[in-house]
């Protein structure tokens, strides 16, 4: 069987369970394809992912910057402020917006509106970029400032899932909880500026999690591609 064979039978596969768990529509699926080629990324377009997600500005700039996929692509990894140039001409949504400072980068460049998601980081890991729960409604409340930005949704890299522990699904679901019902709040203060349609949340390990507790967009690299031998760049 041929790699993109393999990749479209995977994708087919989660679309199945997919299938099983949520309503027909309601969670779009993202094709995480850092470090995967384009045949590869192309692939998983062809079997149908809603979107793409790349981490580094540059690795997809070299591989989407001349000719663009079919499908959104998404930064969901930390963009610095000195990247934000490229950011915008490149990205059809960042995904990783977690400071004034950020967004006052983005705006200040921008001609046209750009929709965005404000990344929250649930665990309150040291490592983990995005904003602590806590500041999230003041910081959607003042996003209104920001004029060409659309804030489209909430974004959640959750912690690692160490062991296959009870106490530990426990703990994981616990986090996505909170992130549920922050959303659930933030969108129905009915900001204009921040309609929230989506909550991005669940990576290959914890997806199935992350759909029953709401997420309407899911994240998969591995599960799609197969193991990153280079993971340790991630
Ligand atoms: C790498 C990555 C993913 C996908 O991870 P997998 O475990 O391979 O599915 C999702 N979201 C972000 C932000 C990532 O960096």
């Amino acid at each position: 069987m041929s790699e993109a064979d393999l990749i479209g039978d995977r994708v087919r596969a989660i679309r199945e369970r997919l299938g099983a768990l949520a309503d027909a529509g309601s969670v779009k699926l993202m094709a995480v394809t850092k470090f995967q080629d384009r045949a590869a990324a192309l692939a998983a377009i062809q079997a149908g992912v809603d979107a793409i997600g790349e981490n580094r500005v540059q690795e997809a700039q070299e591989k989407w910057g001349h000719v663009r996929p079919p499908v959104p692509i998404h930064a969901i990894g930390h963009v610095q402020t000195n990247k934000v140039k490229y950011a915008i001409g490149l990205f059809d949504s960042i995904d990783t917006i977690d400071s004034v400072r950020i967004s006052e980068a983005l705006d200040g460049r921008l001609d046209r509106r750009l929709s965005v998601m404000v990344e929250v980081n649930v665990g309150r890991e040291a490592s983990k970029f995005g904003l602590d729960p806590g500041e999230v409604p003041c910081f959607l409340a003042q996003a209104e400032r920001f004029q060409w930005l659309d804030v489209r949704g909430l974004m959640t890299v959750l912690p690692r899932v160490r062991d296959d522990s009870v106490e530990e699904s426990r703990r994981i679901r616990q986090h996505m909880q909170e992130m549920a019902n922050l959303w659930r709040m933030c969108r129905s203060e009915g900001w204009p500026w921040a309609p929230l349609d989506d909550l991005s949340m669940g990576m290959s390990g914890d997806w199935e999690w992350a759909v029953e507790a709401g997420a309407t967009v899911i994240r998969l690299g591995s599960r799609i591609f197969g193991p990153r031998l280079n993971a340790v760049r991630d």
